[in-house]
């Protein structure tokens, strides 16, 4: 269904950096970000400058960053193509902000809607101005931690014993003994986000007590049949990623257990850098893309590069006491580009 002669841009990589929060100011932090209006330009500092695809300065809002940069890859879904969307960045970032990963239905109308449920409400509106074509949708909806699949729509989170993934020649990476969950209408699939949502591990750490040391994938498999021509039908698989927080060890505090944790998912973040600027370079162009050293990459391999398009959201705080992780960011997005 994909044509040759569109072509695709495998990686984008957006910039978004939040406002100063409440505790920031309050503990005398300064902006050590400026932007041009206009430009998809950050300087750090006075000096250095990075350049991405576009650059989401505090001002902007949810309803602009969806338009932006996330319709477009919508819209290629129903041309076939798979989509990944991943939201980058140290814990308090804004990624969870950005993604909708904390969405309940009760914030259904407000500006503050991420990523996640307007990717549904848009899906469906236009789903539904295809009437020569039928639809199947299944939402999955899991949680990597410490190289571990956990399924967040199963009552029991079962663990990767019980779930593993396979290469299936017709349908690409299957995660097998994950729950699916068939979807209709948007209400649905909204539903199944706020019960996964309700089921991330949080754990404290002396950085936010709201960090999350996962990586959470909310995945839509569509297929789609034309109605006159049952044989002409396709499938396509989106992906919605809130990754783990991208901050260095040493400044959580972690141990014990909290550190292994820590290493094992700075693999996954290591390894999806390695992955994407293997698929950005126009010189590296069909040499070997290490997507299996993580179950982060593997689990994405079908949907990272091919016939696929990656948005990567680069969260970042403006605050100066956050300046390290910040440039470590910007330096990964860079290296993404
Ligand atoms: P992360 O998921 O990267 O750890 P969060 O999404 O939880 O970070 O964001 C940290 C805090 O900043 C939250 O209180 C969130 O509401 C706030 N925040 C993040 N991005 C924005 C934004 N663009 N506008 C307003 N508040 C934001
Ligand atoms: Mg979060």
């Amino acid at each position: 269904m994909v044509k040759e002669d569109e072509k695709v841009i495998p990686v984008r990589v957006v910039l978004r950096c939040r406002p100063l929060v409440p505790k920031e100011i309050s503990e005398g932090c300064q902006m050590c970000l400026s932007f041009v209006p206009e430009e998809p330009q950050v300087t750090v500092g006075n000096d250095k400058s990075f350049t991405y695809d576009f650059v989401f300065d505090p001002s902007v809002e949810q309803e602009e960053v969806f338009n932006t940069a996330v319709a477009p890859l919508i819209r290629g879904i129903f041309k076939g193509y798979n989509a990944t969307v991943l939201a980058y960045g140290q814990t308090g970032s804004g990624k969870t902000y950005s993604m909708g990963g904390a969405y309940t239905a009760d914030q259904e109308h407000e500006p503050s809607v991420g990523v996640i449920p307007r990717v549904i409400k848009l899906l469906f509106q236009e789903k539904e101005q295809r009437l020569e074509w039928e639809f199947t949708l299944k939402v999955s909806y899991l949680e990597i931690y410490n190289e571990d699949i956990l399924d967040l729509l199963s009552p029991s989170r079962e663990r990767s014993s019980q779930i593993s993934i396979r290469e299936d020649p017709k349908e690409g990476i299957k995660i097998v003994g994950l729950t699916e969950r068939d979807v209709t209408c948007a209400q649905d699939t909204v539903r199944c986000l706020e019960q996964g949502n309700n089921a991330r591990t949080v754990a404290s750490t002396a950085m936010n007590s709201q960090s999350s040391r996962s990586h959470a994938i909310f995945t839509i498999s569509f297929e789609q049949r034309k109605k006159s021509d049952k044989n002409n039908s396709f499938r396509s698989k989106l992906h919605l990623v809130d990754l783990a927080g991208s901050e260095r060890q040493k400044k959580t505090k972690a141990e014990g257990d909290r550190l292994k944790e820590g290493i094992n998912i700075n693999r996954g973040l290591l390894c999806l850098g390695n992955v994407i600027s293997a698929l950005g370079d126009e010189n590296k162009k069909g040499s070997f893309v290490p997507y299996r050293d993580s179950k982060l990459t593997r689990l994405l391999q079908d949907s990272l590069g091919g016939n696929s398009h990656t948005l990567m959201i680069a969260c970042v705080s403006p605050a100066d006491s956050n300046l390290e992780e910040t440039l470590n960011t910007l330096r990964y997005a860079d290296r993404a580009r």
